[in-house]
């Protein structure tokens, strides 16, 4: 059993140790919003924030990302490009957690993207336990993303005047000699931590009508509702949403050609399914041309498809879409209203 027990000036001088020696990234306010970025210590952060406008995974697939360079005199010369620098990711959220599992599934052991695997690597997450929800748009309880039993090397529980410490990996119990001032956790210690859960799970009121695991059937089931039609006729086609997203995923893949025409630089960025022109083929016709099928898709790819390929959340309740939306779409009114209301058929 590794798990600590540290009190919270013990963690705090540790950060700014860790922060004096390592690239540290953790939540920092930013006005009213929250972001992940790279601290000098630890008075630079939030601990208090609710999900930050872009998600932390961002460290993982950044939104600009190069993949090789290129250039050719005689002969064609390429050198794939890594980024395998090591950070300590601090402050990420269960859902998040979850996110990052999901993505690793993706990147890692089913497309083994190196590129991916090398920025994993570096990564050395600490997570944070959410004891309360962070506003009206979350929705992790019902998505079962609350607890997080993997995806962190360390998971940090507020316990008052310390934090519980719990490790999740290898990776995780090297970090702990860094935490100076931990103390070994014993019985008293572990009760508390269940008692601080249950006390947790009663503050996280049902938002869904509809359990979790019932959400791809519903989906499967509201292939014709009018529903889509109306958001359809709402969405701004912005892609706010997918930006937002810790599960979103999709890229687009560009050369940047040096000014002499003979060397370069490959790159992926990201992409966004709410956009007209993702789904568009070189003779320019476009597959998901109206709106109301790109948000129907968007909603069957978090709700649906990624669960039945890879068995996970594909959403995990972070609430970031439905915050962002200039419209007000939110997964939470639009789970209800297929759920709740006899939806006329197209
Ligand atoms: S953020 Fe809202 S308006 Fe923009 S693409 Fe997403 S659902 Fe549509
Ligand atoms: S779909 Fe929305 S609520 Fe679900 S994980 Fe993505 S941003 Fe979060």
């Amino acid at each position: 059993m590794f798990d600590r027990v540290i009190g919270k000036s013990d963690l705090t001088d540790s950060l700014d140790n860790l922060a004096e020696r390592y690239r540290v990234v953790a939540p920092v306010s930013e006005g009213t919003r929250y972001r992940f970025a790279e601290i000098d210590g630890a008075r630079d952060l939030d601990e208090g924030y609710i999900p930050t406008a872009l998600p932390p995974t961002k460290y993982l697939r950044p939104p600009r990302e190069n993949l090789i360079t290129f250039a050719w005199d005689d002969e064609i010369q390429v050198e794939p490009v890594f980024d395998q620098s090591d950070f300590i990711l601090f402050g990420v959220r269960p859902c998040d957690l979850h996110a990052i599992r999901l993505l690793d599934e993706i990147f890692d052991r089913e497309k083994d993207d190196g590129h991916y695997q090398a920025r994993r690597l570096g990564a050395s997450i600490i997570g944070v336990e959410c004891l309360e929800p962070c506003d009206e748009h979350c929705f992790c309880h019902a998505m079962g993303t609350l607890e997080a039993a993997a995806g962190f090397d360390l998971l940090l529980t507020d316990a008052g005047d310390g934090y519980y410490v719990r490790v999740g990996t290898d990776k995780g119990r090297q970090l702990l000699t860094e935490l100076s001032g931990a103390r070994e956790a014993v019985y008293e210690d572990r009760r508390r931590l269940r008692k601080i859960h249950a006390r947790r799970d009663q503050a996280f009121e049902p938002r869904l009508d509809v359990e979790g695991s019932q959400i791809p059937a519903l989906l499967a089931d509201s292939n014709d509702s009018l529903l889509w039609d109306v958001l359809g006729e709402k969405c701004l086609s912005c892609g706010a949403c997918t930006n937002a997203c810790p599960t979103c995923f999709c890229f687009d893949v560009l050369d940047d050609l040096g000014l002499d025409l003979k060397s370069g630089t490959r790159y992926r960025t990201w992409d966004s399914c709410q956009l007209e022109e993702f789904a568009m083929v070189g003779t320019g016709e476009s597959f998901r041309q109206p709106r109301d099928m790109r948000v129907k898709h968007r909603f069957n790819h978090k709700g649906r498809y990624l669960v039945e390929r890879y068995g996970m959340p594909g959403c995990v309740g972070c609430g970031r879409c439905g915050r962002d939306c200039l419209v007000g779409i939110d997964p939470i009114g639009v789970f209800n209203q297929l759920k709740g209301q006899p939806v006329e058929r197209r």
